[in-house]
């Protein structure tokens, strides 16, 4: 069977780990939860990079560093992971979906100035499958209404718009390295933002509320309890996981990038043919290979092909029940305007095996067998 995806091993993981634990100190805030950061802060050019405990937990920093209060509105689109939404229900605020675009299935940038009214507060962003929405138009409503920019940027490491990586272009970006993602710690992520103004506010809402991250610097000499807080910090196994993988980002990304390009070759005349879509990445816009998928004519035929490709040794995956469909979004939501294609759009769309251990032989026959279906 060839898998959908597996989490990412390039070599180095076992022996940080190790080192890690002969450093005798496992809890937040170590050796290599530093080296992450830092690493991150140079290479992606933001000012601070935090680890947390998820990408989940970024945007709940996010939602509470934006200032949410109950009743407030938060645009972002209904085709995406509950996480983006969740964070910002559990300050309060109310969801208002809008539309996506079926060429990247991002958020509808021309959608959202209809959205806004006066309880408007945020607008978050999703970088689906790590091609980047259109962020100076964003930037530029935001601007106009006082708004602040989101990043749900889980699928975006080390991808960009414009020169700039995703993730650093709002007011906070938010990653994850949960074992699906290009690269991982197993359950884990980081908020990013480039202001120091949130600096001490961040530290305090990610170390329980206390100033203990003042304390570790030199800064006061006990630390206190000091404002509202939980527990954002992963454990520094975690981190030396996922520096392990950080050294060798570019390997990482030049393997799915092969993967990536291959499959887009190769099912290209089916696109010519009329019998599926392929994605498209925007002018401006540079990937991460987080996700290859293709779009076929209806839900009925999506059924049709992955059983067929189960029968034939191969998982692919669909995602996504929009989000003002779902129990939660009803409860929690609105839509605004038509939903002309989250619902459609999001019925069609397969995912393909990609991961970084995937052997190019698998990729080839995964082509293979999509080209000898016959029901498109
Ligand atoms: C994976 C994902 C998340 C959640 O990430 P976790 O690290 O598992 O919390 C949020 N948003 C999007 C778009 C994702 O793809």
């Amino acid at each position: 069977m060839i898998d959908f995806n597996r989490p990412a091993y390039t070599g180095k993981e076992m022996e940080y780990i190790q080192d890690a634990v002969q450093r005798g100190m496992l809890c937040g805030d170590g050796e290599y939860t530093k080296r992450c950061s830092r690493w991150m802060e140079e290479r992606f050019h933001t000012a601070h990079v935090m680890l947390t405990t998820s990408c989940t937990h970024a945007l709940e920093m996010a939602a509470y560093l934006s200032d949410i209060q109950p009743g407030d509105e938060v645009i972002m689109p209904a085709y995406t992971f509950v996480s983006t939404a969740d964070a910002f229900v559990l300050r309060g605020a109310r969801i208002v979906f809008v539309d996506i675009r079926p060429d990247t299935m991002n958020i509808d940038e021309d959608l959202i100035e209809p959205a806004i009214t006066e309880k408007t507060k945020a607008i978050v962003v999703v970088h689906y499958a790590g091609v980047s929405c259109e962020m100076d138009k964003i930037l530029q409503i935001a601007h106009k209404y006082g708004l602040k920019v989101v990043e749900d940027a889980a699928q975006g490491v080390n991808a960009y718009y414009k020169g700039k990586a995703l993730g650093t272009i709002g007011d906070f970006g938010c990653y994850s390295f949960h074992e699906t993602k290009n690269y991982t710690m197993g359950e884990g992520g980081a908020i990013l933002f480039d202001k120091d103004e949130y600096q001490e506010k961040a530290e305090i809402l990610r170390e329980k509320g206390t100033d203990r991250s003042k304390f570790f610097r030199g800064q006061v000499d006990k630390y206190r309890w000091m404002d509202y807080g939980s527990s954002y910090l992963p454990s520094e196994l975690n981190a030396a996981y996922l520096y392990a993988q950080l050294e060798v980002c570019d390997q990482i990304q030049d393997k799915r990038m092969e993967i990536w390009n291959y499959y887009h070759r190769e099912l290209e005349a089916l696109e010519k043919e009329g019998k599926i879509t392929r994605p498209v990445i925007p002018e401006g816009c540079i990937h991460n290979a987080h996700m290859y998928y293709l779009k076929v004519r209806d839900m009925e035929v999506r059924t049709k092909l992955i059983h067929y490709l189960r029968e034939k040794g191969i998982c692919s995956v669909f995602h996504y029940i929009p989000l003002h469909t779902a129990p939660a979004g009803q409860k929690f939501g609105r839509f605004a305007g038509e939903d002309r294609y989250t619902t459609k759009e999001s019925e069609k769309l397969l995912r393909l095996p990609m991961f970084y251990n995937l052997d190019m032989k698998d990729v080839e026959y995964v082509t293979e067998q999509l080209k000898s279906f016959k029901e498109y």
